[in-house]
């Protein structure tokens, strides 16, 4: 079902008026998890000034170690909430339970699938029963075709609004966090008709590579890019070491749009 083959035109995901797959790029921001009001509102609100409008944040966090911070729940589910409606913007924020689905969708406009769950097919099948775009992340060690057929999952159960995101991979690569493979973005739209995003900040892990990603990202054809931005990195309860602050969250976003990639 998300074969290029069986669809040639794009499909475009409508996210309250952005419509991601038609060609232009669209941009999301926002931290890695919510912390509180006052933190997720002040990145909104820094969004807003640029007419940004596709809103990210984390309520229930994958973490690696069970000591870290897991996130806030569905208390998480309300300030992003909140914050959309003040803001007029769209949430997008990681489900990790099938069984917080039904629930999750009164809050939140977008249903990230993260990569440690790309597989996790009850997942995948409780995503794919409902009427709400899907944002599906490639697993750390999946490959293109896993992938795609991840996405088929989805759209089996019905649902035919997902975007894919390209977030790095685990190779014996150390300098980044993951291998960003951006050949993958071609090989995606190519073979699927879904839109491609690509993650810049988990797949480097470095500030200082994500500009050139997001670059890369665009000039090889994805639809849109994500980072995350936090009021005050050095305080964040998850990845502390590669979120923007505000200044250099305005400082990439201007020269992403002075590079002449941005349609
Ligand atoms: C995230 O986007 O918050 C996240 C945890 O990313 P990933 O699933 O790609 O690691
Ligand atoms: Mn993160």
């Amino acid at each position: 079902l998300v074969s290029r083959k069986k669809k040639p035109e794009n499909t475009i995901v409508n996210l309250k008026g952005e419509t991601v797959g038609d060609g232009k790029q669209h941009f999301v921001f926002g931290p890695c998890a919510v912390e509180s009001y006052e933190q997720v509102a002040t990145v909104a609100k820094a969004m807003k000034e640029k007419g940004l409008k596709l809103l990210r944040g984390g309520a229930y966090k994958p973490r690696t170690s069970p000591y870290d911070f897991q996130g806030l729940g569905v208390e998480g589910l309300k300030i992003l909430k909140r914050v959309a409606d003040e803001y007029d913007m769209a949430v997008i924020s990681e489900i990790v339970n099938p069984a917080d689905i039904e629930m999750a969708i009164d809050y939140i406009d977008v249903i990230q699938i993260g990569a440690r769950n790309m597989q996790n097919f009850e997942l995948l099948k409780a995503a794919g029963a409902v009427n709400k775009p899907v944002l599906l992340k490639r697993g750390i060690a999946a490959t293109i075709e896993e992938f795609i057929n991840a996405a088929e999952y989805i759209m089996a159960q019905g649902n035919g609004q997902i975007i894919l995101c390209e977030r790095g991979i685990r190779t014996y690569e150390r300098a980044t966090r993951n291998t960003l493979d951006i050949s993958a973005v071609p090989i995606l739209k190519q073979e699927t008709h879904l839109p491609v995003m690509v993650d810049v900040t988990h797949s480097t892990g470095r500030r200082d590579l994500l500009l050139p990603a997001a670059k890369a990202a665009l000039a090889i054809g994805a639809d849109g890019v994500m980072a995350e931005v936090h009021p005050d990195p050095a305080v964040a309860l998850s990845d502390a070491q590669q979120q923007m602050n505000l200044d250099q969250f305005n400082t990439f976003y201007k020269e992403l749009l002075a590079s002449n990639l941005v349609r």
